[in-house]
């Protein structure tokens, strides 16, 4: 039976004292969960990384970064490499997010890249994909997607389903208020799954965490995690109050104990 992962993803917000404060208050909360099922997940931006896993150190918070270089060294300014991260000890880094595809120029095959090159240094990827408005408008949310999925892992082998997350996040739903309904949610992931089960098998296709993001909050998240093929929430907005951020995860905690 898979776990449910609850990563929050903080994108370019709080400063050094905010994250303090912040990650301080989380391992008080961490603590208190004993539902080792729920895993938790936190991104902060890149200079804060290692504070964040100091202060969250032995409690079951897992630390993400927010992008990684496709190159594992040399003349990129401005860049992050994957062994730096890895230096860190870091276990997670996002990869592919829409605002990255958007913003930065970021494609499926750069996401290819990345994908390989954090599995190499042991960072499990947590892989984004996800469809525009105007794509799901026009019908062509399943290619959108299945086209996605060809060209991240073009070539690439996976073999348990552990070796990487990945994120379901319609574009249209990211920090504008509108999540996919439940259904809509649930019909993406199977299909997802499917894809994964037609590439790799079953073992892949039954282990692999799918995570659905776009405006999960306290009120909703409930209602998306009973889906059978949602594995969790990769939360932008929500995920950076702490009250907000408890509530989803005892929401969580309470999910799981009533599976089996
Ligand atoms: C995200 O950052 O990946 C995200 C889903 O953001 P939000 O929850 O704010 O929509």
């Amino acid at each position: 039976m898979r776990n449910i992962i609850i990563a929050g993803n903080w994108k370019m917000n709080k400063d050094l004292n905010e994250v303090e404060k912040f990650c301080s208050a989380l391992a008080l909360h961490a603590s208190t969960h004993s539902e080792e099922r729920v895993w938790l997940i936190v991104a902060p931006a890149f200079p804060f990384l290692k504070l964040s896993s100091q202060l969250l150190e032995g409690q079951p918070v897992g630390i993400a970064a927010q992008d990684v270089s496709a190159y594992p060294n040399g003349a990129y300014t401005g860049e992050v490499s994957a062994p730096m991260l890895r230096s860190l000890g870091l276990e997670y880094c996002i990869i592919g997010h829409s605002e990255r595809r958007q913003y930065h120029c970021e494609t499926n095959q750069s996401v290819r890249d990345k994908q390989l090159i954090l599995r190499k240094n042991d960072i499990i990827p947590i892989l984004c994909i996800g469809e525009t408005l105007e794509q799901r408008d026009n019908g062509q949310t399943e290619s959108v997607l299945l086209e996605q999925l060809d060209g991240c892992f073009e070539g690439v082998e996976l073999s348990r389903g552990d070796e990487l997350i990945l994120a379901y996040e319609p574009v249209w739903a990211i920090g504008t208020g509108r999540t996919a309904s439940p259904q809509q949610a649930q019909e993406a992931h199977a299909m997802i799954r499917a894809w994964f089960r037609q590439k790799y098998g079953e073992t892949v296709a039954n282990n692999i965490h799918i995570l659905y993001g776009g405006s999960v909050k306290p009120d909703n998240i409930g209602e998306l995690l009973s889906q059978p093929d949602l594995d969790g929430g990769l939360i932008g907005g929500a995920s950076l109050q702490l009250d907000s951020w408890e509530a989803m995860v005892e929401t969580a905690v309470k999910i799981m104990e009533t599976r089996i």
